[in-house]
């Protein structure tokens, strides 16, 4: 049994990673780490850095390498990620799975699994537009939807053959009911031998 859980979900805009990673952390008591939400929180709030990336995140582009890197090296290092945690948005290209290495080799820790979800193209198009009638994201337009899809195709997926050559993927079919689909991360977990981590 692994005493950690740090775990990454990979999976195209609209494959509901978010959701999914929202429920695995809390089944598991780890924090979620998601670039995205802190863009979002930090735009909705108005904040210096909020300023910075509005633009950016609004034409679906990327942040840059260094900046992304610096908000997940801070929050990782903070206690509660100690043992554990759930990253979501972060790693998103070959360069930040690199930077990812190097801060978690120097505590001796590494991912110990990285869990893809899959969902046909044609269904992630579909749930990302009810999204953003639901949520109104300003990134959810049919043209950045795509842009967003195809930079994932480009500079994210290649990120999950790394991770694969290093035996840590679980590809999740994530067509099915939010229960289903929850269950079977846990069980593919489950079969790693991660469970909830160890209080440190
Ligand atoms: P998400 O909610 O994960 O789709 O992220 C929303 C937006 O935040 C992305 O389209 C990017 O503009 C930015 N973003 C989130 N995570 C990263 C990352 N790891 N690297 C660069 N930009 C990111």
């Amino acid at each position: 049994m692994t005493r950690t859980a740090r775990l990454l979900i990979v999976g195209p805009q609209g494959s509901g990673k978010g959701t999914q990673g929202a429920r695995i952390a809390q089944a598991l008591g780890i924090p979620t780490v998601s670039t995205g939400d802190v863009f979002r929180a930090n735009i909705a709030a108005g904040t210096p850095l909020g300023e910075q990336v509005k633009a950016i995140t609004a034409a679906g582009n990327l942040v840059s390498d260094e900046l992304t890197g610096q908000i997940v090296r801070d929050r990782l290092s903070q206690d509660d990620a100690a043992a554990g945690f759930l990253l979501d948005g972060y790693p998103r290209n070959l360069r930040q799975v690199q930077d990812l290495d190097g801060f978690l080799a120097e505590r001796d820790a590494h991912l110990d699994a990285v869990i893809e979800l899959s969902v046909p193209r044609a269904e992630s198009i579909e749930r990302l537009a009810l999204r953003a009638k639901e949520q109104g994201r300003t990134d959810d337009t049919d043209e950045i939807i795509a842009k967003r899809l195809a930079i994932y195709e480009s500079e994210t997926a290649p990120i999950l053959d790394v991770y694969r050559e290093r035996g840590t993927v679980d590809t999740i079919d994530g067509v099915g009911t939010l229960d289903e689909i929850t269950e079977r991360i846990v069980a593919a977990l489950t079969a790693r031998g991660i469970t909830r981590p160890a209080a440190v």
